[in-house]
């Protein structure tokens, strides 16, 4: 090929990248400056309608990494009340406590979802593994085939609240991924929509809305047509280096462009065309159901998956992530416009449900301290083998847990005087383990006092004190040392991950706009159980004193009293 042909078939590539998804041109809004907020005046009175968004892994390193490239709805959303520094307290930092706190204002030690699946010896089925977001009695044999269900979340959501107080109030959530719909929307929902598959979902027995079959539709002629990869913006260049991660396999991440081949729903899942298409369905809700026109404020959840999905398959610092970082910010930018269009008086919260951490192979090339994968002997397996020698126990299921850290448990059928040794026989083996920090046993978590004050001093035991619901956690739990990933062995779709009690992964940004607000910026911590308090008091929600676990904070920079506290 000619060197001149080849530059138009690169031309021609790039220009298609450019272009629009077949699933965003259907309804393309009018283009305006996304950042520019569209009423100078203040808007006065409770907002008709929440926008509570979670960018799902979206840390704080993230924001502060990007900021200066926004351009779109993030760059509009950062001239509101920004919190750089905003904590998932806990220690569990995955994302289904993660949503959990956001819209009930409770830690995961009360809200009961202390982790994306714990161990449940007593289900009825072989595998005991309970997923957070699954109704386990309605599922025959195998958790992965579970039914969606919020059963598990043991409090109400801010949508839950407000419906009770005002029925005429809607409450809608949209995801990537079901616990990100549920945990964020809660008990009462009149919509509920979340990727499955290879289009949207909702509850069991729920016919889908016009405005989700359509949705399907347009996306299944997406996934079936594929499409080219997108542009590498000029300012992402510096990270658009392969780096190996399998040096026998010759599996490298760094360098992705998400080209989409026909039918693969796996790789649309994670790219930016995710979360493009659950916000073009969540403005279609705005669109049908009317929202924020109604007799009372509306509530909608909506929650984006991709960049956790491409943190896991990618890494945090590599082109892949800065394209995605871009193309989220022209998605919400997008968004918004879509919302002014809708001459609606909406407020935005955006934040996340934990932060993230890069892969340790591309930590080790830039020569960063002490990033590393966790070794196998913080498998279940290989702790039931140690101790179960030790103890001249069936190491058989001794010991269980759900990954390399976190919760643990001891094999039920054991004397209480037996699992005791089993706890301290296992915590004994893990203190010589120099990749754990400390371990803690259910009993020593159950006599601590919840822990208050500023998210950042909090000790890490008072950090696995927020985790902790004795019903569902474990005998003892693990906290692993800085920097150890709890990913044993990286491969396609898994280099890298949160969950630990390091700030990596609890620090979230917090934002909050409304048209017309007098911006400002908070450097102090805050938590994101002060998200809901917060929403609360904007829309004049009275709620009993010591229901939230977060404090109303104050989003009015004048001297107003929003929290009535002054
Ligand atoms: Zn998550």
């Amino acid at each position: 090929m000619s060197v001149r042909a080849k530059t138009i078939l690169l031309a021609a590539a790039a220009a298609l990248a450019l272009a629009p998804f077949a699933v965003q041109a259907r309804r393309a809004p009018v283009r305006a400056p996304a950042a520019a907020a569209p009423a100078a005046v203040p808007a006065k009175g409770p907002p008709r309608l929440i926008v509570a968004i979670a960018v799902d892994q979206f840390s704080a390193d993230l924001f502060a990494q990007y900021r200066s490239h926004y351009t779109g709805g993030l760059a509009r959303l950062a001239k509101g009340a920004v919190f750089p520094s905003g904590y998932q307290s806990h220690s569990a930092t995955e994302t289904c406590p993660g949503h959990s706190t956001i819209m009930t204002g409770m830690h995961p030690a009360r809200t009961g979802i202390i982790a994306n699946n714990w161990i449940d010896q007593s289900v009825a089925r072989a595998n005991k593994q309970v997923y957070c977001a699954e109704d386990e009695s309605k599922t025959a044999a195998n958790p992965k085939d579970y039914v969606a269900s919020v059963s598990h979340l043991l409090v109400p959501t801010l949508g839950d609240r407000l419906k009770a107080a005002i029925p005429a109030s809607r409450n809608v959530a949209v995801s990537g991924k079901d616990r990100g719909a549920l945990m964020m929307g809660g008990h009462t929902l009149d919509e509920v929509y979340w990727w499955k598959g290879r289009g949207f979902s909702s509850l069991e027995g729920r016919p889908l809305s016009a405005s989700a079959v359509n949705e399907n539709k347009a996306l299944d002629a997406a996934l079936a047509s594929g499409a080219p990869g997108f542009a590498l913006p000029a300012w992402c260049a510096a990270q658009d280096r392969a780096v190996p991660v399998d040096a026998a396999s010759g599996f490298t991440v760094g360098t992705g462009r998400y080209v989409l081949k026909s039918g693969d729903s796996n790789a649309f899942r994670a790219s930016p065309r995710l979360d493009r298409a659950t916000l073009d369905l969540a403005t279609e809700l705005v669109r049908a159901m009317k929202l924020g026109k109604g007799a009372a404020p509306d509530v909608l959840s909506v929650s984006l998956s991709a960049t956790d999905y491409i943190g896991h398959a990618y890494g945090t610092e590599g082109a892949e992530m800065c394209i995605q970082m871009q193309q989220l910010d022209a998605a919400l930018g997008d968004f918004l416009i879509a919302l002014d269009q809708e001459k609606i008086d909406y407020a935005v919260v955006l934040t996340a449900d934990h932060g993230g951490f890069d892969l340790p192979e591309r930590l080790d090339a830039q020569a960063l301290p002490a990033a590393q994968r966790a070794g196998e002997a913080l498998l279940p397996e290989a702790l039931s083998a140690a101790v179960g020698a030790k103890l001249g126990l069936d190491p058989k299921g001794l010991i269980l847990s759900d990954g390399a850290s976190g919760d643990y448990w001891v094999r039920r059928e054991l004397t209480p005087a037996q699992k005791d040794s089993v706890i301290s026989a296992a915590r004994a083996e893990l203190a010589l383990n120099k990749q754990v920090s400390v371990t803690l046993s259910a009993s020593e978590l159950a006599a601590m006092p919840m822990p208050t004050g500023s998210p950042e001093t909090w000790s890490l035991a008072q950090r696995a004190r927020a985790s902790f619901y004795a019903p569902h956690s474990g005998d003892f739990y693990v906290i692993l040392a800085r920097g150890v990933v709890p990913i044993v062995k990286g491969g396609p779709g898994y280099v890298a991950t949160h969950g630990s009690a390091w700030d990596y992964d609890r620090r979230v940004p917090m934002l909050f706009w409304r048209a017309g607000m007098a911006g400002f910026e908070q450097p102090s911590p805050v938590e994101t159980v002060d998200i809901a308090p917060t929403l609360a008091a904007w829309i004049g929600l009275a709620v009993p004193a010591g229901t939230f676990d977060g404090r109303c904070l104050d989003l009015d920079s004048g001297p107003g009293d929003m929290c009535g506290t002054k």
